[in-house]
């Protein structure tokens, strides 16, 4: 088939898959769902369907489409390496343009409000007076608002620290890290952030961090906006790519999963290759160049749950689990499914939240049979939904990013 013919992806890729079903048990939503259509082999067929004409991007359709996480363990335990990632990252662009006009306009308006920094600050404003606040969690639970829920669950506002341009290593230079700062993550965990520079300072890393960065783009990709995706990826790209740098960093899992494709999204930008090439998530970052003990404990169980884009989008399991077993006073407990999404995945909790809110009771639930007292999650966009759902359901558990964990281990954090 000529590349003239493609509607929106090369056939050969969904014909990779054989229809063995050996991803079924790892899809979150096939095991709430229980609907073939709502798998990753289901969804698979509908896209093949699509691709060649067979099918029309119906609304039937599109709510199997859009009922997909984007999680990717459907490509973790897919034995025949079906890129179920890219195959869906093409499909939701195509399916956009047949959207009705309303819901293409409240999808944009929210990939304009979630990706530009200072429109996302203005739209945000209000949630500030609410974040963090006791009394929000009790009105919270009072009115069983999930938005008010994810207002209490985010930390209280006390403004962004501004960081320098520049942060020396503590000890001897083991390489240089460009910190990435532009997006939502930084925005609602701005200490997180502050958190991994001064970590990574003490391994030995010299941290860039330069000015008027902007969002990677993930979201974009996510929202089925690949244009505006593409033209983000490409201005963070001109912003931010610096020879000298060893590693490109983010605290969020999800954006950092999306960086190590830059070089895919945009092949003719050496930039993007460059940053392509060097995204590196930090605790994995961390765990090999190694840290002085950390002096202050933490007498508490412990229990990670895997972000999807850290476990099946960066492939990094055991790094964070080192790193907090270092913790004088800490207890790693495992937590059952740890690696089936919470619901949070990107804007999906926005757009979705009749099934993500199935899947946030299912990890709660997971929780609450772990005897945990803390929830480590390294991805913000976990942190909000799990957070949120166990401020609603006034449960005895704080949930936390691990950079902040080891940051108040090492004395470094707040
Ligand atoms: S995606 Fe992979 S595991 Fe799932 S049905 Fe297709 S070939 Fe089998
Ligand atoms: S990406 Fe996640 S939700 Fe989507 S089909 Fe794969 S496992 Fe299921």
């Amino acid at each position: 088939m000529a590349d003239s013919d493609v509607r929106f992806v090369e056939i050969e890729k969904l014909l990779s898959c054989v229809h063995c079903g050996l991803c079924l048990p790892s899809c979150p939503t096939y095991l709430e769902l229980g609907t073939e259509a709502d798998s990753p082999r289901g969804r698979i067929l509908l896209m093949r369907a699509l691709e060649e004409g067979r099918l029309r991007p119906t609304p039937e359709v599109t709510r199997h489409l859009d009922s997909c996480l984007g999680c990717r363990a459907c490509e973790t335990a897919c034995p025949s390496g079906v890129p179920y990632g890219s195959l869906i990252e093409a499909a939701r662009p195509f399916v956009e343009e047949h959207r009705p006009p309303v819901a293409r306009f409240l999808r944009w308006l929210l990939d304009s409000v979630l990706t530009q920094p200072t429109v996302r600050n203005v739209a945000t404003a209000p949630l500030r007076l609410l974040a963090g606040k006791p009394w929000t969690a009790r009105f919270a639970r009072a009115t069983s608002l999930s938005l008010l829920g994810y207002a209490a669950a985010l930390p209280e506002w006390r403004g962004v620290t501004p960081l320098p341009p520049v942060i020396e290593p503590d000890r001897e230079l083991r390489g240089t890290a460009v910190l990435l700062t532009g997006c939502v993550a930084h925005s609602s965990f701005p200490q997180t952030t502050v958190s991994i520079a001064r970590l990574l300072a003490r391994a030995g890393v010299r941290v860039l961090i330069p000015p008027d960065q902007g969002c990677c783009g993930a979201l974009s990709l996510h929202l089925g906006n690949d244009t505006r995706s593409r033209d983000l990826a490409l201005r963070l790209s001109r912003h931010v790519s610096e020879d000298e740098a060893d590693w490109y960093v983010t605290t969020a899992a999800g954006c950092g999963a999306h960086l190590r494709e830059y070089g895919t999204l945009l092949p003719n930008d050496s930039g993007a290759a460059n940053i392509g090439a060097k995204a590196r998530d930090p605790l994995d970052l961390l765990a090999e160049l190694g840290l002085p003990a950390p002096q202050r404990p933490l007498k508490a169980k412990i229990a990670m749950h895997d972000p999807c884009h850290l476990l099946h989008g960066q492939g990094v399991k055991n790094a964070p689990r080192e790193l907090l077993r270092q913790i004088p006073g800490a207890e790693l407990v495992e937590l059952a499914e740890a690696e089936i999404c919470c619901g949070s995945a990107g804007t999906y909790n926005l757009t979705e939240p009749g099934t993500a809110g199935r899947l946030l009771t299912r990890k709660l639930a997971d929780i609450r049979a772990s005897g945990a007292d803390i929830i480590a999650a390294a991805n913000p966009g976990c942190l909000l939904q799990i957070r949120s759902g166990a401020i609603l359901q006034n449960m005895p558990v704080q949930i936390a990013h691990p950079i902040d964990l080891l940051a108040r281990a090492h004395g470094l954090g707040d």
